[in-house]
């Protein structure tokens, strides 16, 4: 069997591993004659998947016993909504850190409900740093705080989170969430769509503080409020029970590989030697975001001409390459180094980088 060299950044990645335990229980799932797809919502079987993944999602991440764990749908898009329906107070902003494209449209869905004001913004950089902490400035009487923990298009990432006192912070942990250890118990909320860090796409993980829960007006339908599912233990309608599943898989897999800290370990042995290939090319390679910002999830490079870019990304999805073209947006090339992309794929790139540079350098 041969398996890509895979960068895509997401969907994305998934460990051989769990695909391989997925596929062994895809038509029997521990015996009950049918696929976990098959079953109810409301049997035994699936709220032993529902209450696992819950349970993994609280130990891997520490996750305090104040916070609640959702799993809802609608992508972490339908989240840069939801959160303004139910946090954002009339006459008090909700503060938004802006430093690229995730960050843009959640500021425009919050915009469709409510106030909001721009904390700090890197657009004058191009993106392509994420501000100090000291540069965020934050309305006293701010309904939240929100930022973008991981730009999975620039190839940015925070590494320190501002402290907000008694306003709520809010993240959009999409492209970095299990990455590396956090302290949850700064935020208000932490929501991040699966398809990137944590399985497949069909599911949303929200995790957010008990008082927070409660905040939401009356006005707001049944499926759009977090006590709603809070109060169901994410099973108040169907919930996508085959993407669940997938991410209690991808759970245990973290716990088996030393948890989320040997992830952050791996995660930099990983990049280590794609953003070496870059700095140590004397310039054939070109890092876009500036080194204090740089991601471990998703590397973004230039080279010296689009011909050249073009012909790297050919000449690499002809040798098992997958996912390197950089987004439609910003052009140049990106390499996405999920939790679940093996070092050997990392190897193997770099191993190609300097091999490209040789050729073309
Ligand atoms: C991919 C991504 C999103 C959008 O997620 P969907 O699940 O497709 O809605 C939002 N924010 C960040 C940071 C992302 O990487």
């Amino acid at each position: 069997m041969a398996r890509a060299f895979n960068f895509n950044a997401g969907p994305a990645a998934i460990p051989l591993e769990v695909l391989q335990q997925a596929a062994e229980q895809f038509v029997d799932y521990q015996g009950a004659g049918m696929s976990i797809m098959e079953m109810s919502h409301r049997s035994a079987l699936y709220e032993g998947v529902n209450n696992e993944a819950q349970s993994l999602l609280r130990e891997l991440f520490g996750v305090p016993d104040n916070y609640q764990v959702l799993f809802l749908q609608g992508g972490a898009s339908t989240q840069f909504a939801m959160l303004p329906m139910n946090l954002l107070k009339p006459g008090r902003p909700a503060a938004y850190v802006k430093t690229g494209a995730w960050a843009d449209k959640a500021i425009k869905e919050a915009k469709l409900i409510g106030d909001t004001v721009v904390a700090a913004s890197t657009e004058a950089d191009s993106y392509m740093r994420m501000p100090e902490v000291a540069e965020i400035i934050v309305p006293s009487n701010a309904s939240y705080l929100h930022l973008t923990s991981n730009e999975t298009i620039g190839g940015t990432q925070f590494h320190e989170f501002p402290d907000t006192g008694d306003i709520p912070l809010v993240a959009d942990m999409s492209s970095d969430i299990l990455s590396r250890p956090i302290d949850v118990s700064k935020f208000g909320v932490i929501y991040a769509g699966a398809q990137k860090n944590l399985g497949p796409s069909g599911v949303t993980v929200v995790i957010i503080r008990d008082d927070l829960v409660q905040e939401s007006p009356k006005t707001i339908p049944a499926m759009f409020r977090y006590d709603t599912h809070a109060k169901s233990s994410s099973l108040y309608n169907t919930p996508p029970s085959f993407s669940v599943y997938m991410v209690s898989l991808v759970l245990k897999w973290i716990q088996a590989k030393g948890g989320v800290a040997q992830m952050e370990q791996y995660n930099r042995d990983k990049t280590k030697l794609i953003y070496d290939a870059i700095d140590l090319s004397g310039g054939f390679y070109r890092g876009c975001a500036q080194p204090q910002s740089r991601s471990l999830m998703n590397i973004t490079f230039r080279l010296g001409s689009e011909e050249l870019e073009k012909l790297f990304v050919k000449q690499s999805e002809a040798e098992g390459f997958v996912g390197l073209k950089g987004h439609r947006d910003v052009g140049g090339l990106r390499a996405s180094t999920y939790n679940a992309v093996p070092l050997e794929s990392c190897e193997a790139l770099a191993q190609f980088m300097a091999d490209f540079q040789k050729r073309n350098g």
